[in-house]
């Protein structure tokens, strides 16, 4: 477990999936936590209510990330609630099936707004307020690197997000700034409950540890990613799948 104590985390769309597990696991660790939500006022709340319980700090505090005008203001509610901002995690993300056929226009531009726009944004407005010694952990995919055709555009939005977490890791070193992706396989979420319905045995057979993930498993990868074992990692992208290859 790390010590994150004293330490101010945000992470995006955590009412829910790998992001909610995401801010109960940094929380445990001791950070303080900003709980990011678009919609799911309920349920952040419970997810704040859930680390209150446990001990910890945390607020529930609306953005819509895919609308840049509204990622300064979130950025500016952790520093205004808890003076700081040391750890962001960009985890909010979209994923619609998308064949070349039923590809759409709007469907390209709602994937890049949220998922390589929004956390481009939120970088430029976190990496602002961040001294040496901060990390921000980018939530990619296994596949960026083995990508499937009937999601073509979620695919091509997280090879983008491999490649920001390499110039982004560049450009930040020198101030002290390390940049972190991690890689999901398949995990269990809400998020992608509909598109792996039937698919599950089939996506159970190509991982070697014979599960899919839950999110609690990609919560221990971003709490070792924002660690001081992690000291001498940036730019790199870590595949946390059970070793799945999808
Ligand atoms: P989910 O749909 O269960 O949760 C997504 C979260 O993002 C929710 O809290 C939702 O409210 C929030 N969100 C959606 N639109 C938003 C917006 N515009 N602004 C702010 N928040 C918004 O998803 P998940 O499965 O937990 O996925 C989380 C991340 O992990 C995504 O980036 C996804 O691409 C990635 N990922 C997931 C899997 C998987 O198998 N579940 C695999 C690889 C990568």
């Amino acid at each position: 477990m790390s010590d994150l104590s004293g330490k101010v985390a945000i992470v995006t769309g955590s009412s829910k999936g790998i992001g909610a597990g995401t801010a109960l696991r940094l929380a445990a660790d001791g950070a303080r936590v900003v709980v990011n939500y678009v919609s799911g006022q309920a349920d952040a709340e419970a997810v704040v209510g859930r680390i209150v319980a446990a001990g910890g700090e945390a607020v529930a505090v609306r953005a819509d990330l895919s609308r840049p005008d509204e990622i300064q203001p979130l950025i500016d509610a952790a520093v205004s609630t808890y003076g700081r901002l040391d750890i962001l995690v960009n985890n909010a993300g979209i994923y619609r099936v998308d064949s070349l056929e039923q590809l759409t226009a709007q469907s390209f531009d709602d994937h890049f707004a949220l998922n390589v726009r929004g956390l481009l944004l939120a970088t430029q407005a976190a990496a602002r307020v961040m001294t040496s010694g901060a990390v921000i952990v980018n939530i990619s995919s296994g596949l960026a690197k083995s990508p499937y055709p009937m999601v073509h555009v979620y695919c091509a939005t997280k090879g983008a997000v491999d490649t920001l977490t390499r110039s982004l890791g560049m450009e930040l070193g020198p101030r002290g700034i390390r940049v972190v992706g991690i890689a999901p396989g398949f995990v269990a979420t809400e998020g992608n409950a509909e598109s792996a319905k039937g698919m599950s045995d089939y996506l159970v057979g190509k991982t070697p540890l014979g599960r899919v993930g839950q999110p609690a498993d990609i919560a221990a990868a971003v709490s070792y990613a924002v660690s001081a074992d992690a000291a001498w990692v940036t730019g790199s992208t870590i595949d946390v799948a059970g070793g799945m290859v999808f």
